[in-house]
């Protein structure tokens, strides 16, 4: 038997052990729909392979995603052109905004949702191809933006009702020199203590310093105790964006908790991070992630810059996002406030199998009348089996059709939580107005 790969779920109809019922999806994905459409936020559909260079040059050589977790293949041209599954959608967005000029006199603020792909151990909440929904929103450098984005998240959380088991964490991780000082101080205050370093952290004394601030190990967070404190490395203008910040979240009655361990794994992060977190799904405790990043455009545009061969600096626009993990959403929705079932069917059409012309006819009209209401059908077998199916389907009401329904132009209607069967006017349920079985609206 064929199965699916390793990290790579179906998402089927019912509740699988690794995922729940498209249904939850669907109600989770408009939610989240219509609170982005509130804010005005526009949707855009982008490539899920894009080329290698991409997200090593946008996510940084030295992170976890390009280091480990991507899928990255060659294609088959000549020579053969190495080409990756995203592993996220914020350099892929940047990528098309750049190549379709969207940023000329305009300040877009984008959405997109869809599958992206890390090669990670599968384990609850964590999974090989998962979804996300990212936000992006170019062109200001206030503060402003954090705050709407943030706003955004939580209206998402209210609507979920998982306003209570998130917190915000955030941190500012400043400019990048102001950053690169830290790091210099960093890097300093530990190669004397490399040795007591775990493994991970080790390494990272040369790749990327500052990933050894979120390590998990002990040992090393105690060694971390009198290290030199990012903040104290923030110049004035990164220190009162952070407050103006604060404030905002303040004002809209956000809380939030200053994290200064909080430096995200991606390199293109400037000033403002910050991330939701939950205790409620295990290690897997961050479910929406986001930040700053406005050096990213200046630096994904000079790709192109150096291969033409021109020494120009530069220009780059600033930029905010946020990507949130669908998975761990519904994980926790399900786990502090389970979405109701919907219902699969609202009325079932049963018909006499020599009628199922007029059946046809009859659902597809029902349809037409009222959009709000699931008409299912079984195909031409006999009323008995039909009667199966509709008691399986957990239709409110089963619309019966058979000779005597035709010749008296009326029909029968069983309500499939009384049993008790009535008999209509056919034109009764063929006119939306005079559909009154309000019960049976969901
Ligand atoms: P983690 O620390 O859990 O590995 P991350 O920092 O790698 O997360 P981001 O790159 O910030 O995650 O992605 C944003 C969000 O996408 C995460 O907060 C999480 O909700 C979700 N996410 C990331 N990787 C996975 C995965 N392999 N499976 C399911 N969801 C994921
Ligand atoms: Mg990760």
């Amino acid at each position: 038997m064929i199965k699916s790969i390793k990290g790579f779920n179906d998402i089927l109809h019912v509740a699988t052990s690794t995922s729940q019922p498209s249904s939850y999806w669907r109600r989770l994905e408009g939610i989240l729909k219509e609170v982005l459409d509130q804010f005005g936020y526009e949707e855009i559909r982008l490539p899920i392979v894009e080329e290698t260079q991409l997200f090593a040059r946008a996510i940084g050589d030295a992170t976890d995603i390009v280091e480990k977790e991507m899928f990255s293949f060659t294609d088959k041209s000549d020579p053969p052109t190495p080409i990756t599954l995203r592993p996220e959608g914020t350099a892929g967005a940047v990528r098309a905004v750049i190549e379709h000029n969207l940023l000329r006199g305009d300040s877009p603020k984008l959405w997109y949702m869809g599958p992206m792909f890390r090669y990670e151990q599968p384990q609850k909440g964590r999974y090989r191809q998962f979804h996300q929904l990212g936000v992006e929103a170019f062109g200001s450098e206030h503060v402003d933006v954090e705050a709407e984005l943030i706003a955004m998240t939580y209206m998402m959380w209210q609507r979920l009702g998982i306003d209570h088991e998130l917190t915000l964490e955030i941190n500012s991780l400043g400019e990048l020199e102001e950053r690169h000082a830290y790091r210099a101080a960093l890097v300093e205050f530990l190669t004397d203590k490399k040795e007591q370093l775990d493994a991970d952290s080790q390494r990272r004394l040369s790749t990327n310093p500052l990933r050894i601030l979120d390590s998990k190990d002990p040992n090393t967070q105690a060694l971390l105790t009198d290290a030199p404190r990012l903040s104290d490395f923030l110049g004035e203008q990164s220190r009162s964006d952070f407050e103006q910040l604060q404030s905002y979240l303040t004002a809209l009655g956000i809380d939030f908790v200053i994290n200064p361990k909080l430096v995200r794994g991606l390199d293109y992060y400037n000033k403002t991070v910050f991330e939701w977190v939950t205790d409620k799904l295990g290690s897997q405790a961050t479910v929406c992630a986001g930040g700053r990043y406005d050096g990213l455009i200046g630096q994904l545009k000079s790709i192109g810059q150096s291969k033409k061969g021109s020494d120009k600096p530069v220009k780059s626009d600033p930029a905010v996002g946020f990507a949130m993990g669908l998975e761990r959403l519904l994980l926790l929705v399900q786990a502090v406030n389970p979405m109701p079932e919907a219902p699969a069917c609202d009325v079932f059409v049963v018909v006499h199998p020599d009628l199922y012309e007029q059946g046809l006819i009859y659902a597809q009209s029902l349809r037409a009348a009222r959009l709000d209401l699931r008409v299912k059908m079984a195909s031409a077998s006999s009323l008995k089996s039909q009667m199966k199916k509709a008691d399986k389907s957990g239709a409110k009401l089963t619309v019966i059709l058979a000779q005597d329904e035709i010749d008296s132009q009326r029909i029968s209607v069983k309500d499939m939580q009384t049993g008790e069967q009535s008999c209509h006017d056919r034109l009764w349920l063929h006119s939306a107005d005079n559909f009154t079985v309000d019960e049976i609206a969901r």
